[in-house]
């Protein structure tokens, strides 16, 4: 039996930190869906496999292994059994993990893994189009919004903390850009499912959002007897 949390929302809502703060108070298992996507862009960039190379990404994803473990406590990932955790979180791969997150075969081949993932246990999965795509009975849905500005704002005090060069307008036009990719795509893309929960975390503080999260799981585990 497995109880599933599904947290979707555009990069820089918050999903990451939100999850991993919910996941340590309540012991649930968490799936960094996104770090998968990543990871698949990763390897298409450094064989040079380009997005409209059908064949070349159908033989790369026939043969990638990718493993999201925890090692130490420390949340890792795993491509073809190298660590990748910090080299998928450049501004190069954020902007080619949307681009190759749009291809069906790159889905097709992930989705799947997903699903085995959250087979067995109590596990928040965040992403994009987990409530709607991956786990649609999922037992909670969220849908974790903020505004444009705010998203930028908190991604350039990061980008600044980690000693990047980055001017605030240059963060908010890659936010813009990605969370348009994401929406407007064909195939599963960045979409409140009808029945998730939603939050604007625009004005929001991360324990608040943390509060709200943690009092909506616990209300369903209560409903169904958990
Ligand atoms: O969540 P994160 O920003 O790390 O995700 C990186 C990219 O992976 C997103 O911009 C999106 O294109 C893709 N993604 C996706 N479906 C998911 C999770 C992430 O398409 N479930």
């Amino acid at each position: 039996m497995s109880f599933i949390v599904a947290i979707d929302g555009p990069a820089g809502s918050g999903k990451g930190t939100v999850t991993k703060l919910v996941a340590e108070k309540l012991n649930f298992i968490t799936i960094d869906t996104g770090a998968m996507y990543r990871s698949a862009a990763l390897e298409a960039v450094r064989k040079n496999i380009a997005p409209d190379d059908n064949e070349g990404l159908k033989k790369m994803m026939d043969n990638i292994s990718i493993e999201l473990k925890k090692v130490d406590n420390v949340q890792k990932v795993y491509l073809n059994g190298e660590d990748v955790t910090k080299e998928i979180r450049t501004p190069l791969i954020d902007e080619n993990s949307s681009k190759y997150s749009a291809i069906p075969y790159i889905r097709e081949k992930i989705t799947p893994i997903q699903r085995k993932m959250g087979e067995n246990g109590n596990v928040i999965m965040e992403g994009r189009d987990i409530g709607t795509v991956v786990f649609p009975d999922a037992d909670v849905k969220i849908f974790l919004d903020a505004s444009d500005e705010e998203i930028a704002n908190r991604r350039y005090k990061q980008d600044l903390e980690r000693g990047m060069n980055v001017t605030y307008e240059q963060v908010l036009e890659d936010i813009k850009r990605r969370n348009k990719n994401d929406s407007n795509r064909a195939v599963a893309p960045l979409k409140k499912a009808e029945d998730a929960i939603y939050i604007d975390s625009t004005n929001l503080t991360i324990d608040e959002v943390v509060d709200k999260v943690i009092e909506i799981i616990e209300n369903k585990m209560k409903e169904k007897n958990i």
